[in-house]
C-alpha cells in the first residue's frame, strides 16, 4: 500500500512522539509499504521517513518549491516530487495514497487531516483515514469532533470512517495494512 502520513515538522517535547514515528516507519518499511509524506527532513517527518527507508520501504515525498528552497527537503528518499503550491502538494499526496494517517503535529498536520476528512465526507476520496493517538495527543480534538456531531455540524456517521489507535501496529492493522500477511 501507499500510506500517506501527516505529522509534525517538529519533534515535540516528549521522546514518546519520536519513538512512535520511528515505530510507524519501521512497520511501514518492513511490511514493504510505501510512505507518502510532505518530503521534509525535519521533525517527526524526517524520523518516519528515515525509519521507513532503514526498514527497506520506499518513500515518496511531495514538497512545494518554496519549502525545498528553505532546504528542509529530505534528499535521501526514493522520490522527491516538487510541486508549486501547498494545495498541489495535498492534491498529489491524495492521488498517491491508499490510506492516510495523522500523527501528532501542529497546524500543518491539522490542516492536512481536516482537508482529507472533508474530501472523504464529500466522496472525493474513498481511502481509509487513521489517527495515531500517541500518548492520547488527539483526545481533545476527538472530543471536539464528538461535540460537532452532537450539535449537528457533522453527520452521525462522520466519525465512523476514522480509525483511532494509540499504537502504530494496531492502527496499521485497522487500516488493512497487514491483511495479506503470510501465516
Ligand atoms: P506542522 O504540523 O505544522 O509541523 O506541519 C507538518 C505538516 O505540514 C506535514 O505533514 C507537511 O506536509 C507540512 N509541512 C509543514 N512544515 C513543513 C516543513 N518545514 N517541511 C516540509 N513539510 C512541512
Amino acid at each position: 500500500m501507499n500510506i500517506c502520513v501527516f505529522c509534525g515538522s517538529s519533534t515535540g517535547t516528549e521522546p514518546i512522539y519520536q519513538e512512535a514515528a520511528r515505530e510507524l516507519g519501521s512497520l511501514l518499511g518492513s511490511a514493504q509499504h510505501t510512505l507518502v509524506y510532505g518530503g521534509g527532513n525535519v521533525g517527526l517527518m524526517g524520523i518516519v521517513a528515515d525509519a521507513t527507508l532503514v526498514a527497506g520501504g520506499k518513500v515518496i515525498g511531495v514538497i512545494p518549491e518554496f519549502l525545498q528552497r528553505r532546504e528542509v527537503a529530505h534528499n535521501g528518499i526514493t522520490e522527491l516530487e516538487v510541486v508549486e503550491t501547498m494545495h498541489q502538494r495535498k492534491q498529489r499526496m491524495a492521488e498517491l495514497a491508499d490510506a492516510f494517517i495523522a500523527m501528532p503535529g501542529g497546524w500543518g498536520t491539522l490542516d492536512e487531516l481536516a482537508e482529507i476528512l472533508t474530501w472523504r465526507q464529500l466522496g472525493l476520496i474513498q481511502s481509509s483515514i487513521g489517527i495515531l493517538n500517541t500518548n492520547s495527543f488527539f483526545d481533545h480534538l476527538l472530543a471536539q469532533m464528538n461535540l460537532m456531531t452532537r450539535y449537528g455540524f457533522l453527520g452521525s456517521g462522520s466519525l465512523e470512517v476514522i480509525k483511532v489507535e494509540q499504537q502504530p501496529r494496531q492502527l496499521l492493522t485497522q487500516l488493512g495494512a497487514f491483511s495479506v500477511q503470510a501465516s
